[in-house]
């Protein structure tokens, strides 16, 4: 079983997944991950016949917080202001800097094939009264929940504060307020100039009742106040959040202490990291979410996730490497082990889970999608870089049969990621140009038994008839053995020999991207004799 059908297997009657973000600025792939399990928590509970509900919501009655992203005259009159209420920092595009940015990411969503059933905004929950009662449980309790942040967070609040957060019905800041004195029906505020560094309120004093949108609870208790208003059971969060003492230990105590409910099941996941930093969205940090999703398609991107279990990071580092690469190649191999082929290496634990929570499509026909033909990310590398291949009529005849629809449209999609990964992120060697002309001046080196090598590789080549990348690689092989010299010198001879120069991507691949007579005849050319070894010897 993998991940989420252990999970799933845990779990009795109907279930809530919830997750809900700060829309605070631009989002990285990382932040992906925990939409991604979720939604293969989802997939796993209904492939188990549970009822499942999968809720996502945007906590933008926080505080704005984060100045980069306005204007130098915005930062006065914005920091401090709930985010929902801060105006969208691109223009008129959306009606608050909380709905472009959560827009954005949600945007994404769609196109990993995420679909929560209902996505919910604070700023919209406040103000129908849902949050009323949880408020008044919190300002009822306040000692209690006073008692909770001092045992488990070892913060101390004096004897007057109380969990709430109003917003200044003067200047409109909720970052800036203290409540105190709960009469049963108003508070006192105070707007202070100098409760916090980064926002000033305006001195603003009195009483006003908290309902109805007129405040909102400070976010360890607005967490565990959606558990009980939306009934959720089952909601993953990232480590950071997971660490003693930290938000989720804090909510979790106030779920049970304040609010009187078992808080959900949590399944902390870690990092994606890419090229060996932490994806931070604070930081502004690492590969915005496009860039990567640029690289590698969705259901690659999804597989990324899938596959590792959620509390394992995931070092992803696509720079200069094979990387990208080495992701299509395992989604390819687990499709193929999923059809019933036979692969080479150990499969996952539930690795046909694997592949059919990878899918865009939830309700995808798994076997279908499994049989599927899909080239190897690496020869498609190739065959676009050399001129004049037709590369759908290649694939289609390497296969033996036309693509299917879906197969075209998924090499298309394959084609798009090979060519941005050619251009932003391949390592020298796998940008080949072959030396089309001739015999390339590199060759010279080459030392007589390569020369005999490249010889018999060519009579191999017209008798035994290899065609795909393995049957190239494997006569390469088999002829260097046969030959009696080593692998590593001949590749080294086939590179100088089309490439002109001593390194280059996987050989059999090469060769089977190449024309067969241009191939048989380059390997004879260029295993002649040199004229200098004639004159020498
Ligand atoms: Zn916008
Ligand atoms: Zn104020």
């Amino acid at each position: 079983m993998d991940w989420a059908d252990e999970l799933a297997a845990s779990v009795e009657g109907p279930q809530v997944v919830n997750d809900s973000k700060t829309p605070s600025g631009t989002v990285h792939v990382g932040s992906l991950r925990g939409p991604v399990i979720l939604d293969v928590i989802t997939r796993a509970l209904r492939a188990r016949g549970l009822e499942a509900t999968l809720l996502y919501g945007v906590d933008d009655m926080d505080p704005m917080d984060a100045q980069a992203l306005l204007s130098p005259d915005a930062i006065e009159r914005e920091m401090g202001r709930p985010l929902a209420h801060v105006p969208d920092p691109a223009g008129d595009c959306h009606p608050s800097y909380a709905r472009h940015f959560a827009g954005i990411f949600i945007d994404t969503f769609d196109g990993l094939g995420i679909r929560p059933d209902r996505y919910y905004w604070m700023s919209d929950i406040y103000p129908t009264g849902q949050m009323d009662p949880y408020i008044r449980t919190a300002l009822d309790r306040a000692a209690v929940v006073r008692d909770v942040y001092r045992r488990v967070a070892n913060v101390q609040h004096p004897d007057h504060w109380l969990p709430l957060g109003v917003v200044c019905p003067s200047c409109g800041k909720v970052g800036t307020t203290i409540a105190s004195d709960w009469d049963g029906e108003t508070v006192a505020v105070h707007c202070r100039p100098d409760l916090v560094a980064w926002a000033v309120g305006c001195g603003w004093q009195g009483r006003l009742s908290p309902f109805g949108g007129a405040a909102k609870l400070p976010w360890n208790l607005e967490w565990a106040a959606q558990w009980s208003l939306f009934g959720v059971t089952i909601e993953p969060n990232g480590k950071d959040l997971a660490t003693a003492g930290g938000s989720r230990d804090r909510s979790n105590a106030i779920a049970r202490e304040v609010f009187e409910r078992e808080p959900p099941l949590n399944l902390p996941y870690e990092f994606l990291n890419i090229g060996g930093k932490k994806m931070s969205t604070s930081k502004g940090r690492g590969a915005a979410a496009h860039t990567i999703g640029a690289v590698l398609p969705p259901e690659q991107l999804r597989f990324l996730f899938v596959r590792s279990r959620p509390e394992t990071a995931i070092e992803f580092d696509p720079e200069g490497t094979d990387a990208v690469p080495r992701v299509f190649d395992e989604f390819d191999r687990l499709a193929a082990a999923t059809a019933g082929r036979e692969v080479k290496g150990e499969l996952p634990s539930g690795h046909e889970s694997i592949f059919r929570y990878s899918l865009l499509d939830a309700d995808a026909d798994v076997a279908r999608a499994a049989g599927a033909f899909r080239p190897a990310f690496a020869h498609l590398s190739l065959l676009v870089q050399v001129p004049g291949v037709d590369v759908p009529a290649r694939v289609a005849a390497e296969k033996g049969a036309p693509l299917t629809p879906q197969e075209t449209a998924e090499l298309d999609i394959r084609l798009g990621a090979v060519h941005r990964w050619l251009e932003a992120y391949a390592p020298e060697r796998a940008r080949i140009e072959i030396q089309r002309e001739g015999v390339p001046v590199g060759a010279e080196q080459l030392r007589p038994e390569q020369r005999g090598f490249l010889r018999a590789l060519a009579e191999t080549a017209h008798g035994d008839v290899p065609s795909t990348g393995e049957q190239w690689q494997a006569a390469i092989f088999a002829v260097a053995a046969d030959q009696g010299i080593d692998a590593k010198a001949a590749f080294n001879a086939l590179y100088l020999a089309f490439l002109g120069r001593p390194n280059g991507p996987r050989a059999g691949w090469l060769l089977a991207s190449l024309e067969r007579s241009f191939v048989t005849g380059r390997l004879r050319a260029a295993g002649s004799p040199a004229t200098s070894e004639e004159a020498t010897s």
